[in-house]
């Protein structure tokens, strides 16, 4: 059953489902004075609904406010809008999904079948920048009701996320984002569990992660949207984009994205009179520079390039009117429709080759840095930034003079190259014990196998030779990063149920970059295996002394490298305990599990394997 049905029909406690306690009379009483009540209401005002932001242009929807209005929209255009429960959040209220099309292909696979191109959009992962939950429901909205726009929607099935962080929409209010400008009130960036949720598209803590994790793994956009409202530097811009780091994607979505897509988004923004730049990452001001962003897997745009999606953070700048933001978040909307809609087939075929591409390709890249040797330049639109003493500190302060822009080219580093690869197995195998991993994969689509029947395995594994560990938490996590690894062969005993993933797949990057712990993203790096950084068992020493003695004898190799130990080390020379635990490691009575990453890489596929 697909994740986007699952709940529906589900009793789920939101605002307005709880009218289904109420008996079916009063019920049909109720939805019948509403639908009557809404019908007047469009009949007087000769239009149909406007949104909380058109009666004031500093107001965005709340979470109530913007699902009542997608589910007005789901009753004003039901041949063409799907309003779905896609599953829980940590609020007390389900994530919704609303599916829009035109051609009436609401199921994924069939969508993909006819060849309609996957648009997905993400609203309020972050409350306090609510651009874009204003923004599609006005889009949406006048692209319904107008029949000529209606058209544009032809061969595009949209998936939009109304409202994604309910939980951090809850908790509204007007301080929390201290550097904006408007809206009056909005929702905090924090989610019921203080997560931020675009970290947590590959942990998946919160239910929201993990209900979007199956919203994704069923849909698999072609491209994706997720909208955010910017922090930093002040420019003559409203809107900002970050492209996915087209360096870590497939050379020929690359190549689209960088030189196709992108000039026509820019483009398409300049002819709306609403000029975009790339996203202002700097150091200090514009005009130093501009760098491009790498977006992780655990944003949302990394998360979707690992499957192979053309994606986007568009971010509105914070200190632009909040009807500025809106409106560019619109027209943005507006020029991606119809910038991917002209690419619609091209799009298709990129994206199955990329597919196919990366089910055969043998070597992955799991670690990007800046490059250095390549530099663009970029007009950019500034405000001179000036210092002058604070009044708070009575030290300088940067500002920037709103009334002297300047206009030139500035120094844009958008390139990223490879810094680490790896040969990927034939197949991963992972014992059951570990279902946290096993079902975020399954979430996203991938295709697993069990072992039919226990079996001995040739296999390799990683011992975890070194890696460095955050010392403060970050998103609920202590992760680890400069992991280093060695390989050791060994034959294992796999237990019945065992997952083997073979790594044939279209959904390769997410295996590879998930699996292999010195991915920057990997679940090693997330805490999901740190049982096996601690030892289990150990050795009473005067026990040990003659069993090391006896093995000593057996193996005078040992023996040798003990000796040359000592005479290069003089303070394990005078160390009793020490020189015990340099045989115990090297002994069969040392436990194999310790700082051995559980996943096993399979190399050879000449084994026959008990599959079900
Ligand atoms: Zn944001």
């Amino acid at each position: 059953m697909s994740a986007t049905n699952r709940f529906v029909g589900q009793n789920a406690d939101t605002p307005l489902s709880k009218t289904t306690k109420f008996p079916l009379i009063m019920r049909f009483l109720f939805y019948s004075t509403l639908i009557s009540l809404a019908c007047s209401v469009i009949t007087i005002q000769g239009q149909a609904q406007t949104a909380p932001f058109e009666r004031d242009n500093n107001t965005t929807a709340t979470y109530t406010e913007t699902i009542q209005f997608y589910q007005q929209l789901a009753q004003r255009f039901p041949r063409y809008v799907r309003l779905t429960e896609a599953g829980p959040t940590d609020a007390p209220y389900p994530l919704h999904t609303a599916i829009i099309s035109v051609d009436r292909l609401f199921d994924p696979a069939k969508a993909r079948k006819a060849g309609n191109l996957i648009l997905m959009i993400n609203n309020a992962i972050h409350p306090g920048e609510p651009c874009g939950v204003d923004a599609s429901m006005l889009f949406l909205r006048d692209y319904l009701q107008d029949p000529a726009k209606r058209e544009l929607l032809r061969g595009i099935t949209l998936v939009v996320i109304p409202f994604y962080n309910i939980d951090g929409g809850l908790n509204r209010g007007p301080f929390s984002r201290a550097n904006q400008n408007g809206p009056a009130a909005y929702g905090f960036r924090g989610n019921a569990r203080n997560y931020d949720l675009n970290r947590d598209f590959i942990k998946a803590d919160s239910r929201n992660a993990q209900t979007f994790n199956q919203v994704y793994g069923v849909w698999r956009p072609h491209v994706f949207i997720d909208n955010h409202t910017s922090n930093g530097a002040d420019y003559q811009y409203a809107m900002t984009l970050i492209a996915t780091q087209p360096d870590k994607l497939p050379a020929l979505l690359r190549d689209y994205l960088r030189q196709e897509l992108l000039p026509q988004l820019y483009k398409g923004m300049a002819q709306k009179g609403r000029d975009m730049t790339p996203y202002v990452n700097v150091d200090e001001t514009p005009e130093k520079g501009i760098a491009g962003f790498l977006d992780l897997p655990r944003y949302s745009s990394g998360y979707a390039a690992l499957h192979h999606a053309i994606s986007f953070m568009p971010e509105a700048h914070m200190l632009k009117p909040y009807a500025d933001r809106v409106l560019g978040t619109y027209a943005l909307l507006e020029v991606m429709l119809n910038a991917v809609g002209k690419d619609r087939s091209r799009i298709l075929a990129l994206r199955q080759q990329a597919e196919d591409q990366c089910a055969r390709q043998e070597e992955f890249p799991i670690s990007w840095a800046p490059d250095r040797n390549r530099e663009d330049s970029l007009w950019f639109k500034g405000y001179t930034a000036r210092y002058r003493p604070s009044e708070v500190s009575g030290l300088e302060r940067l500002y920037y003079d709103r009334s002297a822009p300047w206009e030139g080219f500035i120094p844009y580093r958008p390139y990223y190259q490879t810094t680490q690869t790896v040969k990927k197995p034939v197949a991963y195998i992972i014992p059951q014990a570990y279902q946290e991993v096993i079902e975020r994969l399954r979430w996203n689509g991938i295709t697993l196998h069990r072992l039919r029947e226990a079996a001995d395995i040739d296999v390799e594994y990683y011992s975890l030779e070194d890696y460095k560990t955050r010392t403060s938490a970050y998103e609920g996590h202590y992760p680890h990063y400069q992991v280093e690894v060695k390989p050791i062969q060994r034959t294992q005993h796999f237990q019945q149920g065992d997952y083997v993933i073979f790594v044939n797949q279209p959904g390769n990057r997410y295996i590879v970059e998930t699996l292999e712990p010195q991915a920057p993203d990997s679940y090693f790096s997330w805490n999901f295996f740190d049982g096996v950084l601690m030892q289990k068992e150990y050795f009473s020493s005067y026990v040990f002394e003659d069993l090391a003695a006896a093995y000593l004898k057996d193996h005078p190799e040992i023996r040798e490298e003990l000796e040359q130990r000592r005479q290069q080390d003089p303070e394990f020379a005078k160390s009793a305990r020490a020189q015990l635990d340099f045989v115990y490691r090297r002994s069969p009575y040392y436990e194999p599990t310790y700082l051995r990453y559980p996943v096993a890489r399979l190399l050879r596929i000449d084994q026959k394997l008990p599959l079900d």
